[in-house]
């Protein structure tokens, strides 16, 4: 954080956000807005947690009580039903997405199975001129089909990018990366939603959301806000200290 205040200082900017979100040309004041109307807008979020203890019956609610489930589901989803499932639900994008996307999982883009050696998690990787390549360790669980409809929106964003950009401009920024992704991921769920009466399949589904919300948009900001009051206290000349960021996080935590 000193390293980012000195560098800061050193180009003529007058704090540490204003030197990171320069190259983005994202005007300090749009961050700072995401964060104060996050800090303003919890009360959702709390309730889901007061009801997710009430739910689980725990006298006290920890941070680590929310990764446990609220209700067994032995239900699998087997990754050649799902491939069409998540084809059908980009239909609202149009007829040319769709076959785009056919092309990228019909021409051997994609790793889809775990494999000796293969790292964990998912990803999409560019590459201008071939690909995007796709990795997953699909293990056909709901979280899986979610993961796999959300690294398909990363590549068809870079199919579409490299399509019409030339190759000094077609790589995105990260302050609209997970836009393509995380649509596609609330496209399969409207679809898979319009699908299920069964009020268990719906209750996942709409967890998952949730879910999805918290952790993409909640988490996201939260961290946001945290190394925005860590660089804070440093350019104000503070100390950083263990207990000063554990101060902050536990701050954030509560609020
Ligand atoms: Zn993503």
């Amino acid at each position: 954080m000193q390293r980012d205040w000195f560098r800061a200082q050193a180009r003529g900017y007058e704090s540490t956000v204003a030197a990171a979100l320069d190259a983005n040309a994202v005007p300090v004041d749009v961050y700072k807005t995401l964060v104060e109307t996050v800090r303003e807008g919890t009360a959702p979020l709390r309730r889901y947690i007061q009801a997710r203890q009430r739910m689980l019956g725990l006298d006290s609610y920890h941070l680590y009580d929310g990764s446990l489930p609220l209700v067994e589901d032995d239900r699998t989803y087997p990754y050649d039903e799902v491939k069409d499932t998540v084809w059908e639900s980009v239909a609202p994008l149009g007829e040319d997405y769709q076959q785009k996307m056919a092309k990228l999982l019909n021409d051997r883009w994609l790793d889809v199975y775990e494999n000796d050696g293969q790292r964990s998690g998912a990803y999409s990787m560019g590459v201008y001129g071939v690909g995007p390549y796709m990795l997953m360790n699909y293990n056909d669980t709901l979280d899986a089909v979610f993961t796999f409809a959300h690294e398909l929106g990363h590549s068809m964003h870079t199919v579409l990018s490299h399509e019409t950009q030339p190759f000094a401009t077609a790589s995105y920024t990260i302050f609209v990366a997970e836009v393509a992704s995380t649509t596609n991921e609330r496209l399969l769920l409207e679809l898979l939603l319009s699908r299920t009466d069964d009020p268990k399949e719906r209750f996942l589904l709409l967890q998952k959301a949730i879910d999805n919300i918290q952790g993409t948009f909640f988490a996201q900001v939260m961290f946001a806000d945290y190394e925005l009051q860590a660089h804070e206290r440093v350019e104000a000349g503070q100390p950083t200290t263990p207990d000063s960021l554990s101060a902050i996080y536990t701050g954030l935590i509560d609020g």
